[in-house]
């Protein structure tokens, strides 16, 4: 197998030559770097047209890479960190406990008490509990808001992680599933998906009728929903 590096434009690219049948182009996170892979007998300016035909598509593609990679890097657990409440910026602040761990939110201070030298992956824990104990002061009541005006029952909601969803709905028995990143945002973004998923409730489909009922029950949706198609939930 031989690698040559090169520029299309202002897109790095990798060519693997290897005993594959087709041109396979992927990008590559962190930096977004274009792979692609050819079988030997394919003459590289071929391979030049090929990629040349694809700048739209490698783009967009490199541009959604980057984007999925600085959502990765913006959860930082260290002391004096910043996480979201609600669209509200908190500080972290860990502290020492010989046992036990505990999470409290102190004005706009999310003290973390835990053992020291904690892994991300403890505070993570931590957090996810706290923020699922977040949801649990919102949710019902808003849940409560929305029954009676639309004439529906939500029997069971839970929170999940999810890396692509935002919520989901099982019409025929009425559970409704919410991304615990939702927690994060600013209250709209929870209250609309929390809509959407119960407007699923009177239409399974994203037809017509459906964006009718969101009218009606969430009239600035479309702007909301916008928001949210800008990120990924952070997991
Ligand atoms: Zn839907």
């Amino acid at each position: 197998m031989s690698i040559k590096r090169f520029l299309i434009e202002e897109l790095e690219v990798e060519l693997h030559r290897k005993p594959v049948k087709n041109v396979n182009v992927r990008i590559v996170p962190p930096k977004g770097i274009v792979k692609v892979s050819a079988p030997k007998h394919i003459p590289e300016k071929s391979i030049h047209d090929f990629l040349n035909s694809k700048m739209d598509w490698m783009r967009k593609a490199i541009q959604k890479v980057k984007a999925q990679e600085s959502l990765k890097q913006e959860i930082n657990y260290e002391d004096q960190s910043v996480h979201y409440l609600l669209g509200k910026p908190l500080k972290l602040e860990l502290r020492e406990a010989s046992r036990g761990s505990q999470v409290s939110l102190k004005g706009d201070v999310l003290e973390v008490i835990c053992k020291p030298n904690p892994s991300p992956l403890l505070i993570s824990k931590l957090l996810e509990n706290f923020y699922k104990k977040e949801m649990t002061k919102v949710v019902p009541a808003l849940i409560a808001k929305y029954e009676p005006q639309m004439g529906v029952k939500v029997t069971e909601w839970r929170t999940r992680k999810a890396k692509t969803r935002w919520g989901s709905c099982h019409p025929l028995t009425g559970r409704i599933m919410l991304n615990i990143d939702l927690i994060r945002r600013p209250i709209e973004q929870l209250e609309c998906v929390l809509v959407h998923e119960m407007c699923h409730l009177l239409e399974a489909s994203h037809n017509h009728r459906f964006k009718a009922l969101m009218t009606k029950y969430y009239p600035k949706w479309r702007k909301v929903d916008l928001e949210l198609k800008k990120s990924r939930p952070l997991d």
